[in-house]
């Protein structure tokens, strides 16, 4: 089965979908048991696509659970309220007192904060390493290392990793590997196929893909899907039936959007790397993009999300340039219909060990909108830039 016929019909058992097309949304707290050995048998199977309590999940969490460990090649998928909490859940299922945690320096920033804030005060020690450091990981591993952690491409930098290579040493040495796959998101990117223990995603992103649901996933391979699975229930992590539904709804037409969101994309960002104002471009589906190569190697396409480097800027000129948008909703998240943005006037404080040489940074998501109207748009924006500098 090819990759479209495989995402249409990936979760779809009876027992789920009981004679529709898509699954029954069952909200549960409890559930009752018609006998003691019925009890039994499904405290023997602890919520494994069977009803045992409401926060191991129903019908309508086993057929995303399903659908989203197809996607992602794994052996089980663990669902979270956010994307934040699928990334500290996954590190607090593996990470104990004494570990060294490897962390990458272009990690999204919660992710950072909850190293910097939390693992730290629990006696878990980070160390954050240059994304594009290849095989030279294996310097910064010590005999405590735990976890490597990866995100590829980089948040809003986005530089995309050698995984492979990052991978080998990781497993050299006993490492379990975690990636933040939001923007591979499983249909472009699959890190599992690549040697990665644990792919995290947000799926509030693209899967959801419509701004409405804050939802995170995890999908593990054999070895590690029994512990994330039980140590993420021991701490408490799930989500409503609603958020399920919408989330598998979503994910149905992912492709398509995804189609669009890339083609549009590439537009815009081919339209603003030739504008006098922007020091360059980093599209990962574009050569000057640092990782260009991995990118070309790895993944089977990109998103509607990039970034690009003004060549000079001060404050004033970047709010006068975002309050002048009118198509680009200034917010936070992407994986929407709709085209947003944000900007940093220096990333130096989020980027502790590689440093940030440039000019300010945008970040676009491109939305579904018409690309000539969203050109339109960042020109008017950057003539007012223009102006204030
Ligand atoms: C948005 C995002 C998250 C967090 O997801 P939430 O659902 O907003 O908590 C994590 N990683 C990346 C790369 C993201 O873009």
């Amino acid at each position: 089965m090819k990759k479209n016929t495989k995402l249409a019909s990936a979760g779809r058992k009876p027992q789920y979908t009981q004679g529709t097309v898509n699954p029954v949304v069952q909200r549960a707290s409890t559930v009752v048991f018609d006998s003691v050995a019925d009890m039994h048998e499904a405290i023997k199977e602890r919520g494994n696509r069977t009803l045992f309590y409401g926060r191991r999940g129903t019908n309508t969490h086993y057929a995303l659970q399903d659908a989203i460990t197809e996607l992602e090649n794994g052996a089980g998928c663990a669902l979270y309220p956010s994307g934040a909490a699928a990334i500290s859940q996954s590190l607090l299922s593996f990470l104990k007192s004494g570990d060294h945690l490897l962390m990458v320096d272009t990690a999204y920033e919660p992710t950072r904060d909850l190293c910097d804030k939390i693992l730290s005060g629990l006696g878990i020690t980070t160390t954050y390493y240059d994304p594009m450091i290849g095989a030279g990981i294996k310097d910064l591993i010590q005999e405590n290392t735990k976890v490597l952690f990866l995100e590829s491409p980089g948040s809003i930098t986005m530089e995309v990793q050698d995984v492979p290579a990052l991978v080998k040493e990781a497993k050299a040495h006993g490492l379990i590997t975690m990636l933040d796959n939001t923007y591979g998101n499983g249909w472009h990117y699959r890190p599992l196929e690549h040697g990665v223990d644990i792919s995290i995603q947000a799926a509030t992103k693209y899967i959801v893909g419509h701004s409405d649901v804050m939802m995170g996933v995890a999908v593990a391979n054999e070895e590690y899907w029994p512990v994330l699975r039980e140590n993420s229930y021991l701490l408490g992590q799930c989500t409503s039936a609603d958020d399920a539904y919408l989330a598998l709804r979503g994910l149905r037409t992912m492709p398509v959007r995804l189609q669009q969101h890339e083609k549009s994309a590439l537009a815009v960002a081919k339209w603003v790397e030739q504008h006098p104002l922007v020091d360059h471009v980093r599209h990962p589906a574009l050569p000057s993009n640092p990782g260009h190569e991995h990118f070309k190697r790895d993944f089977d396409g990109s998103n509607g999300l990039f970034s690009f480097v003004m060549k000079t800027g001060n404050q004033k000129a970047i709010n006068r340039f975002l309050d002048s948008l009118h198509h680009f909703k200034m917010g936070f998240s992407w994986g929407g219909f709709e085209s947003l943005v944000t900007a940093n006037r220096s990333m130096a404080a989020l980027r502790t060990t590689t440093g940030w040489e440039h000019g300010p940074i945008i970040r676009l998501h491109i939305g579904l909108e018409d690309v000539e109207d969203l050109i339109a748009d960042l020109e008017q924006a950057l003539a007012v830039y223009e102006s204030h500098l």
